[in-house]
């Protein structure tokens, strides 16, 4: 590994590594999901030690399978929550704020048709109520239009029935795996500690409190015992690597996943989780593909499902079905395909979407909260921080948006405070801007970039949207090493620098983790599988992989690919 690559990558480990002396804290955070990064971060932003648990990699679970909306929850009004609303449309102006980079207005259609569940007063009613609730927002009121303005706007819908739109504004975030992570590196540099691939396999209870967790690590022993000796040989940083950890407070931030950490408690606790499943499809641009987003009710059952631009290709979801199984065998069915392309069809029906243009696939499993008695669309999306009446300071996190997971991260810090006898300090999430925005103000930094860099404008955009003000890092890079200026993957314009960029700032540990949660290029339309060798190749040569490293490597993510494609 050449040595300029080597000292980056120790020293980011170095926050990795669990040792004898390091391992009581003051909270312990399971599950690296946005709403466990989140927490990590107010709480180490607060001066609290905190240790950041995750069984795969930050933002592998629930937090990648969304529709990948920052949104007021438009939907929610029909059930009556408005407070959830009102939080929700403040917490989405705070997130264009606070990471400009990753999360931008999106401008969506709702169409009306004849016979339509929901009809034109209905929605309008829903735009004002929308508005109102969010008075102090930045982005556009809504507009109403006419059939004909609406046809003007996005030919390609169904002509046949329509009434009207309303045309109003959410936002996206199209990488949320982006978002979880630099929740991740604020909470490291303000002194957290990250372990990856580290399944929480017990949580230690003793006369009635919990006291800590017991975890094992998940890399392979082979290439753990290659890391245990690098990093001795780098400076005595030590090998341990302690399987217990202690706090006075434990968070189970686990999504899905949170009654399987409660299981594996020595005592009973009720279920806290009713899962419902969500499943997309992606597909290339296509006839009469949208220039907006398109939120409309589904003619099957009358569910609203959204077609969003995203990411240069079309996201097209989701189901809403309930789900008791192990939410990592969550996957799409084959009626789900046949819903989301039928519905597609049934609205732009130029597109005459089938199976081979489907691109890829995923599948999440909605926390929510468990209920016996309510259709899964009804179950309340707010989120609930529970402590547990038989295992004092537990608390277990049900629910919860992407939206909104600062102001739950803030409840949860305040709560833990709280549990510890101690005032909260105050917290300042909702000013200080994640690392990708924190260099002042972004659009200002975007510019000054773009006019200093020697790379393409493609690239350079690429790089703005991905990484925000960390871009300057891979400029460096690049600028150190013209090796690294190399392109490995032509549809996306990503650089070699971004591979080192991703094992040695940002705490990717395998190729999929750099592929799929760091450069992004796992999603692009081949699922990243025309770049996986010429990213072999870089590890191998800028990070020193083994043959057999590289082997192992690209076996697993075809893997995961394999999986990913319907
Ligand atoms: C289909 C769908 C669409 C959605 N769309 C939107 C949307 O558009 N906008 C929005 O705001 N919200 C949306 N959501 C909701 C949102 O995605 C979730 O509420 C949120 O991501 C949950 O985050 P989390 O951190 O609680 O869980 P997760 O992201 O699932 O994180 C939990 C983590 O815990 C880890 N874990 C599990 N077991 C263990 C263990 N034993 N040891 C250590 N770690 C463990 C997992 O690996 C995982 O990384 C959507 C959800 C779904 C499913």
């Amino acid at each position: 590994m050449p040595e300029k690559v080597q000292r980056w990558h120790y020293i980011v480990r170095a926050f990795q590594i669990l040792d004898n002396e390091t391992s009581q804290f003051d909270l312990i955070v399971i599950g690296a999901g946005i709403n466990g990064a989140g927490i990590a971060r107010d709480a180490a932003m607060r001066g609290l030690r905190v240790l950041l648990l995750d069984k795969g990699d930050i933002g592998g679970g629930t937090s990648s399978w969304s529709t990948r909306l920052i949104h007021g929850g438009l939907r929610y009004l029909e059930h009556g929550e408005l407070g959830l609303v009102r939080e929700s449309l403040r917490e989405r102006e705070t997130l264009l704020k606070i990471a400009p980079h990753l999360v931008r207005p999106l401008s969506l259609m709702v169409p009306v048709y004849k016979n339509a569940r929901r009809g034109i007063w209905t929605i309008r009613a829903g735009m004002f109520a929308y508005d109102a609730l969010s008075l102090s927002k930045s982005l556009p009121r809504h507009r109403l239009l006419s059939s004909a303005e609406t046809l003007r706007e996005v030919p390609a819908l169904k002509a046949d029935g329509l009434l009207g739109a309303a045309n109003y504004f959410d936002a996206q975030v199209e990488f949320p795996e982006r978002l979880v992570l630099e929740n991740v590196l604020s909470a490291v540099a303000h002194g957290a500690q990250v372990l990856t691939y580290a399944r929480v396999d017990k949580l230690l209870v003793d006369e009635g409190t919990v006291r800590g967790v017991q975890f094992s690590r998940l890399l392979s022993q082979g290439r753990e015992a290659q890391e245990r000796m690098a990093r001795g040989k780098e400076g005595g940083l030590g090998p341990a690597l302690n399987e217990k950890a202690i706090a006075p407070i434990v968070i189970n931030a686990a999504g899905p996943w949170v009654d399987q950490i409660l299981d594996t408690s020595s005592v009973d606790v009720e279920r806290l989780i009713g899962g419902t499943k969500g499943s997309h499809i992606i597909v290339a641009t296509f006839s009469g593909a949208p220039s907006k987003a398109i939120y409309v009710e589904a003619e099957t059952d009358g569910r609203p499902f959204f077609v969003i631009p995203w990411n240069n290709k079309y996201l097209i979801g989701t189901t809403d079905i309930r789900f008791d199984g192990n939410p990592d065998e969550a996957r799409i069915t084959s009626d789900e395909i046949d819903y989301l392309l039928h519905e597609t069809n049934q609205v732009l029906p130029a597109a005459k979407l089938t199976r081979a243009e489907i691109l890829f696939a995923y599948s999440g499993v909605r926390p929510l909260p468990y209920t016996t008695h309510r259709a899964a669309q009804k179950i309340t999306r707010r989120h609930f921080i529970r402590p547990h009446p038989r295992i004092a300071n537990l608390f277990s996190i049900v629910g919860g948006k992407l939206t909104t997971y600062r102001s739950l991260a803030e409840h949860a810090v305040d709560t833990i405070f709280k549990q510890l006898g101690q005032t909260p300090r105050a917290c300042s999430t909702a000013q200080d801007p994640l690392p990708g925005a924190a260099t002042g103000f972004f659009f200002g930094f975007s510019h000054r970039f773009k006019r200093r860099s020697p790379l393409s404008p493609a690239t350079n955009e690429r790089l703005l949207r991905i990484y925000g003000t960390r871009s300057d890092l891979i400029l460096k890079l690049v600028q150190q090493d013209k090796a690294l200026a190399e392109v490995f993957d032509t549809e996306t314009g990503a650089l070699a620098a971004e591979i080192v960029f991703a094992f040695t700032e940002e705490f990717a540990t395998t190729l999929s983790d750099c592929l799929l949660r760091r450069t992004m290029v796992g999603l692009n339309s081949t699922c990243g599988l025309n770049a996986i060798e010429a990213a072999g190749r870089i590890a191998q040569q800028q990070l020193g992989w083994s043959d057999a490293r590289v082997t192992e490597e690209t076996a697993a993510y075809r893997q995961v690919v394999a999986e990913a494609r319907p």
